[in-house]
């Protein structure tokens, strides 16, 4: 589905992608993990067309997106659910939810938007609140269900942990876990590796910009350099 080939991101002198080259197949579970600015937000933004590369080869479903602007990646089946979340906060719920169907006819919506308070229930007894004035957990579920209203073929999820209680992390993990079975492909990343590799197929391990390590997510769970430098030893 996406296949990513030597890219090379920077932003000015500061080279942040070094040659990077990964693919996700269709109905994978996916995972970038690395320390802090290793490179795996730029690789996702760049993927979503929201950074330029200054080389390299992205083909989502067969066809390049380089140069494709952002929008018109999200119409190609791809929805990015941001670092922070970044939802409207001076936005109710269902606005948010709305904006996140923007390239989709007000009749998919309606049905897309059941699925998404089905999936929910909390955004759905929230759905007139001011989106600032979520928990962490509510507006991490608010900014997926947003990318979720695009229906997207791939959905892109930066660090949807960060911040939250390891029970809410947990409820978050298990509906990556169901998305994927109801279809949708991932492409994961995380700090808390711990549980992205237990939830994932495969994995990329990302160190300054670069691929240090591959394979299944089962297999570096006891890989024994990714548990020293991820996994707490
Ligand atoms: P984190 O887990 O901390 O988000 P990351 O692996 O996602 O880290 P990036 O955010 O992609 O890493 O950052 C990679 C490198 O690029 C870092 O050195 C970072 O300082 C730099 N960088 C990221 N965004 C910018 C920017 N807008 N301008 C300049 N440098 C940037």
């Amino acid at each position: 589905m996406l296949s990513v080939r030597d890219l090379h991101v920077s932003y000015g002198a500061i080279k942040a992608v070094r040659g990077i080259s990964f693919d996700i197949k269709q109905g994978e579970i996916v995972t970038l993990i690395g320390a802090n600015g290793a490179g795996k937000s730029t690789t996702l933004n760049t993927v979503a067309g929201l950074i330029r590369p200054d080389s390299g080869s992205i083909e989502f479903k067969g066809q390049s997106i380089v140069g494709v602007k952002s929008h018109k990646v999200v119409e190609r089946g791809m929805a990015l659910c941001p670092e922070g979340r970044r939802v409207f906060s001076q936005m109710s719920v269902s606005e948010n939810l709305d904006m996140g169907g923007y390239t989709r006819s007000d009749a998919e919506n309606r049905e897309t938007l059941q699925r998404v308070y089905e999936r929910f229930p909390r955004l759905k007894e929230r759905m007139g609140q001011m989106a600032g004035t979520l928990s962490g957990g509510e507006q991490q579920m608010l900014a997926m269900g947003r990318a979720l209203m695009s229906k997207p073929d791939l959905l892109m999820l930066d660090e949807p942990s960060m911040g939250l209680a390891p029970i809410l992390v947990q409820e978050i993990f298990d509906i990556i876990k169901e998305l994927n079975a109801a279809g949708t492909t991932i492409l994961l990343v995380e700090q808390n590796a711990n549980m992205a590799l237990s939830i994932a197929d495969r994995a990329y391990v990302l160190e300054i910009g670069t691929i240090k390590k591959t394979g299944t997510g089962a297999d570096l769970l006891q890989d024994d350099d990714v548990r020293k430098a991820y996994l707490g030893g």
